[in-house]
């Protein structure tokens, strides 16, 4: 079902979600390269692209839910993150039919991703990956440091390079990677440093939602902007569900996008108690205002 994104009543709000069917900037959808190519053509500005002079753009190519009609969902998570350094995919949903469908549709190039990012080895992130390498061989591929030997082997078999970090990692400026061990679980979440606070992004988040928040926040010393991705909260009660979110204001976090697998129930919880903060997630393009 789509999601609407009737509820952005203040026009001020620093998170701007762009539907491209009525706003038509698809013409800045390309990563990183593109982008800065379409801004400085439009903008007028000094010759040659800089880190950190785009305005940072995700766009969710595969989720339970779509910001628009037109695009097809699936259970899963992938998204593109564009306007940093480097483009960078993150999970690859589990369809990949559906993703490569959805990755045409939003104009996103699969040669244009440098560094692809797998959450955790679930096959709803991992689904879609050996297609989109097919198309793209050519980027850097982080697993996560317990990838069977199966998808490891799959993905340098296709050409790319993986790497499988144990500790955080800075991926290129202003992103980071989490340090993705866990009591039980690992699963790296991806953390992009921006003026106006962390972006935590989440595949799914099976070591706890809250835990992955301490350790970016932790990992760099800086508040919360927004969290957005699989939460992972289908089989909480509303009272643990509350509890969450009451963790997450003591975390400070300023808005959250719940989305893929947090269940509708949570989603709704997460909606009634942010609010205007509560930014819709789904198939389709976000527009972050911070810089890196
Ligand atoms: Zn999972
Ligand atoms: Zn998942």
């Amino acid at each position: 079902m789509a999601r609407t994104i009737h509820n952005l009543s203040c026009r001020a709000c620093v998170i701007i979600l762009v539907a491209e069917v009525l706003t038509g900037c698809l013409l800045t959808a390309g990563c990183a390269k593109g982008h800065r190519q379409a801004e400085v053509a439009t903008a007028k500005q000094a010759a040659g692209p800089k880190a950190g002079s785009s305005a940072i753009q995700i766009t969710v190519l595969y989720d339970n839910y779509t910001l628009s009609e037109g695009f097809k969902t699936g259970w899963g998570f992938s998204c593109i993150i564009t306007g940093t350094e480097k483009c960078i995919l993150f999970d690859a949903g589990a369809n990949a039919d559906l993703l490569l469908e959805n990755m045409d549709k939003l104009q996103l190039r699969a040669q244009d991703v440098d560094l692809v990012v797998i959450s955790h080895d679930h096959g709803d992130h991992t689904g879609g990956l050996y297609s989109f390498l097919g198309r793209h061989s050519n980027a850097l591929v982080y697993l996560p440091s317990t990838a069977s030997a199966g998808l490891v082997q799959g993905v340098e078999s296709r050409g790319a390079k993986v790497q499988m970090p144990d500790n955080a990692l800075q991926i290129c400026e202003g992103v980071h990677l989490t340090d993705s061990t866990f009591k039980g679980n690992v699963e790296q979440s991806l953390v992009l440093d921006t003026t106006e606070g962390l972006v935590v992004v989440t595949g799914c988040a099976h070591p706890g939602i809250v835990e992955i928040v301490k350790k970016a926040k932790q990992m760099l010393n800086k508040d919360v902007y927004l969290v957005f991705g699989g939460f992972h909260l289908l089989d909480l009660s509303a009272s643990q569900v509350q509890s969450i979110i009451q963790q997450f204001r003591e975390l400070g976090v300023q808005k959250v996008g719940a989305s893929h697998c947090t269940g509708d129930r949570a989603i709704q919880l997460f909606k009634e108690a942010y609010r205007e903060d509560f930014v819709p997630i789904g198939v389709g393009r976000i527009s972050i205002p911070g810089k890196l």
